[in-house]
């Protein structure tokens, strides 16, 4: 919405919720509640900066549990240390906010983990880098790196690409929305990862 030269900030409200009542669980929840006060208009504002996306979303209710983290339905794994928290909680509203605006991937579909997270990682390191910083960006990438080839397939693909180049790949998608996933290319065969969930 436009008002004057004014574009109004989107407000999204995401509410927390432990699995079960686990004091564990409450404790995590207290952290990313924590985390959302502190950085969340932040990492709205910079997520949607980055994509020229606004969130469709309004409200999101996350649930905190000992589960592998997820989109849809957003969960997040409370045993995260306070980092992890953080650059996860990004990296799943980075999602969010791709299929609101309808790039929209079919989990479990062959291509579509890569193709998804292709699509996010050419903002989302760039997004870390401003919110938390450049170390805490590579430590996240590492991270997440390290969950599975898939994910250090596609944070190769993207870092292979400077700032600029995953900006305008970005904005090549963006201009070919109806096929988006064919403007994702490999750049390199020998670097093709598949096989995982979103
Ligand atoms: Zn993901």
């Amino acid at each position: 919405m436009q008002t004057g030269n004014l574009v109004a900030e989107s407000s999204l409200e995401v509410n927390f919720h432990p699995e079960w009542s686990d004091p564990q669980l409450v404790t995590a929840v207290r952290e990313y509640r924590n985390i959302w006060t502190a950085h969340g208009s932040s990492i709205v504002e910079v997520l949607e900066r980055r994509t020229k996306l606004r969130f469709v979303e309004t409200t999101i209710n996350a649930l905190v549990c000992e589960y592998p983290s997820r989109a849809r339905p957003l969960i997040l794994r409370a045993s995260y240390p306070k980092n992890v928290k953080c650059s996860t909680l990004v990296h799943e509203l980075g999602h969010r906010i791709l299929w609101g605006n309808g790039y929209k991937t079919t989990p479990g579909e062959k291509g579509s983990f890569v193709n998804a997270h292709k699509l996010l990682f050419l903002f989302l390191f760039d997004a870390y880098v401003e919110l938390f910083g450049e170390k805490m960006a590579q430590q996240a990438v590492e991270f997440e790196s390290s969950l599975g080839p898939g994910y250090k397939g596609c944070w190769q693909w993207a870092l292979d690409l400077n700032q600029a180049e995953r900006a305008i790949r970005f904005a090549d998608i963006k201009r070919h929305k109806e096929a988006w996933t064919s403007h994702l290319e490999i750049l390199d065969a020998s670097r093709v990862y598949d096989g995982h969930s979103l």
